[in-house]
This record gives C-alpha cells, sequence and structure tokens, in this order.
C-alpha cells in the first residue's frame, strides 16, 4: 500500500457516513438507502484495496467540475479564472463511460462542481444511475426550484450542497444582490422534501470568526443543514492574499472543526482536509483528484496543470500519470504553503514538472 495515510482516509470516510446515518434517525425516510449505501462504501474499499495490492492507487474520492458555465458572476470565481478554456466540455456519452469505470475501480464518492452544474441536467440524471456512488453537488442553489427539488428526492445519491459566504451582507457582496434571499428558498424547497442538504463555505481571513461561530452554524442546523464544507479560500484572483487565512487562523482551524464536531449534530468537513492528520495535501491522487470540464485530469481544483486528459484516456491510464507521480514524489510541494492551496502556492514548481 503505497499511501498509508489511505487507510486513514478510508476510515474517514465510514466514520462520516455512519455519523450521517446517526443524524438522519431512525425514521429518517431515505434511511434505508442510506444504510445501503454504507455497506456500498465497505464494498468499495476492499475493491480499491485489492487494486492497491496489484500496484494501482486508486483514490476514494473525485472533485468533477462538470461544466463552466454559470448563471452568476461572483467576484474571485477561481473556476472563471482556471476552467476558462475553448475545447467543448465532455460528451454525455463520456461521462456515462468516466462514472461507470470509477464505479468498478472503488472510485466511491465524486463531487460534482463547476460552473454552475444544475445548468448539466442530463449529467446529474446520468450521475443519479451509478447509485453506489455518492455525488454531493455544490451548487449556488438559483436554479433549485421545485421541480429540481423533487427529482433530487427522487436520487438520494446526490446530495445538494449550497454554497453561502456568511449572511446575506456577506452572501449578497460576493455573489450579487438577492441571491441570499433565493438560496433561502432553495433551503425551503429541500426541507419541504426532507432531504439531507448541506453548505459549502469559504473560509477568508473577514468571515473566518463568523462562518466558524456557534451561533452561524448552530443556525443554519435550524434551518436543515445538516453537513458543513468549509473551503479555505485561495487566492486564484490577483491582489486578494489579504483573504488569505493568517498563520493563527490556519492553525486553530482543525481544532476548532473538532469543538463544533463534538458539539453540533452535523457533519464538518475542512477543504483541503487536515494536512497533519493527513500528513500533507490529499491532492494528486493522495485522496482525490479534480477533473475539469474538459476531461484534463489535475491534482487539485486550484492546480490547474495536467498530463493527462479523459477525453482520449481511461481514469485507470490518467492514474499513472508521470506529472500526478512527481507530485507524490516530490512532498514538500503538498505541504502547506501560504494560502489555502498548497500546490497554487507552489505552482511555479509544479509547472517546472511538466516542463
Ligand atoms: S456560482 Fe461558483 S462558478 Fe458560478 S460564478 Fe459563483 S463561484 Fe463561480
Amino acid at each position: 500500500m503505497l499511501f498509508k495515510q489511505r487507510d486513514l482516509l478510508d476510515k474517514e470516510i465510514l466514520a462520516r457516513f455512519s455519523q450521517a446515518l446517526s443524524i438522519m434517525g431512525s425514521s429518517y425516510p431515505r434511511l434505508p438507502f442510506y444504510l445501503k449505501a454504507l455497506a456500498d462504501q465497505v464494498k468499495a474499499q476492499k475493491l480499491r484495496k485489492r487494486y492497491a495490492q496489484q500496484g494501482l492507487e486508486v483514490p476514494p474520492i473525485l472533485i468533477f467540475s462538470i461544466t463552466r458555465r454559470c448563471n452568476l458572476n461572483c467576484a474571485g470565481c477561481y473556476s472563471r479564472v482556471l476552467h476558462a478554456s475553448s475545447q467543448p466540455e465532455l460528451s454525455i456519452k463520456r461521462f456515462e463511460e468516466i462514472f461507470s469505470e470509477a464505479a468498478s475501480l472503488g472510485i466511491s464518492v465524486v463531487l460534482l462542481a463547476g460552473g454552475e452544474p444544475l445548468v448539466r441536467r442530463e449529467v446529474l440524471n446520468c450521475a443519479a444511475s451509478f447509485s453506489r456512488i455518492l455525488f454531493p453537488v455544490f451548487t449556488n442553489g438559483l436554479l433549485l426550484d421545485e421541480d429540481y427539488a423533487g427529482w433530487f428526492a427522487d436520487h438520494p445519491n446526490l446530495l445538494p450542497v449550497l454554497s453561502l459566504e456568511g449572511r446575506m451582507e456577506e452572501t449578497d457582496l460576493r455573489r450579487g444582490k438577492g441571491v441570499f434571499q433565493q438560496v433561502g428558498k432553495a433551503l425551503d424547497l429541500l426541507n419541504g422534501h426532507k432531504l439531507f442538504w448541506g453548505t459549502s463555505l469559504t473560509l477568508t481571513s473577514e468571515n473566518y470568526s463568523l462562518l466558524l461561530s456557534d451561533a452561524y452554524v448552530r443556525g443554519l442546523i435550524q434551518q436543515g443543514c445538516k453537513l458543513f464544507f468549509f473551503v479555505e479560500y485561495v487566492p486564484i484572483q490577483e491582489n486578494s492574499e489579504h483573504l488569505v487565512l493568517s498563520d493563527l487562523q490556519k492553525e486553530l482551524l482543525s481544532q476548532r472543526i473538532k469543538e463544533l464536531k463534538s458539539s453540533h449534530p452535523a457533519l464538518f468537513v475542512p477543504l483541503p482536509g487536515d494536512e497533519d492528520y493527513f500528513e500533507g495535501c490529499l491532492a494528486a491522487g493522495r485522496g482525490f483528484l479534480h477533473i475539469n470540464p474538459v476531461g484534463k485530469v489535475e491534482p487539485c481544483p486550484f492546480a490547474p496543470f495536467s498530463d493527462v486528459d479523459l477525453s482520449f484516456t481511461s481514469i485507470r491510464d490518467a492514474l499513472s500519470s508521470p506529472l500526478l507521480a512527481k507530485i507524490r514524489e516530490q512532498h514538500h510541494l503538498l505541504s502547506e504553503g501560504k494560502g489555502g492551496c498548497a500546490l497554487w502556492a507552489n505552482r511555479s514548481l509544479v509547472q517546472e514538472l511538466l516542463d
């Protein structure tokens, strides 16, 4: 087993699943589905272990930016900067093949992002047919009407995760006037269908205290939120370094997440994850890989470097990408530089690996 932290990550995934089941409670209408989903996660882990014994390290998680299209234009949107391309986005046929291969390799969690993933409903429909994979769907919530809420209710292996920046003030400031209110309406629809939903919160030096406060977290839980993704801000936008978490904030983050986990009935997932616990970032296949909207396989969403393209090759072949291997071998590239993403902080060194 090349990646000894893989066992830690596998245990973490099962622990989160078990915790989600206890948060749902025995009367939760979709409990039978998620009980089977937990069993599917165990099967997937065994499958990955078998491949590892054959020398193929399969990461449990993919982050898949399925489109660059979006109905918003948020300040500092990394997708608009990093995913700009004239190449056509992947076809639905190719998505089906990629999801099918992912399932056969034991990849069991695929985060669907963008752009705005709800603009590609055909891809979500395709994902729904792979019930052994769990798909958290990161959405800005604006397209989440009654029809879509009903659709999510019928497809419990896709979990809606709505993006917020804080309260109305912070959210509308970055995402546009009226967005917070519209997200509020979407939450009501999700609660109307008793859905298990989450939120994605970008942690900056400015909103850190608010977003990690018991009052803010309790407020969202009272609104029905059961899953919190805290995404560390990465200064993709020029002159935005001041929004990066300070060293002290960074140092206190994993302890604060532990406190939230022990005091609130919800799941808390920091991204890029606890680098001390996993001895560095889980990018580049150590725990996850990123696929951009045109099929390029990248170490992470914030590191737009690639030497393999899923338009032409399989996930299996992509896993032996020389670039990904070099990044894993040069572990210092995966240990924290200044600002949310070690690879972005070390991007000139990563570029040298490609040249
Ligand atoms: S919703 Fe997401 S992808 Fe769309 S503009 Fe905002 S940050 Fe970018």
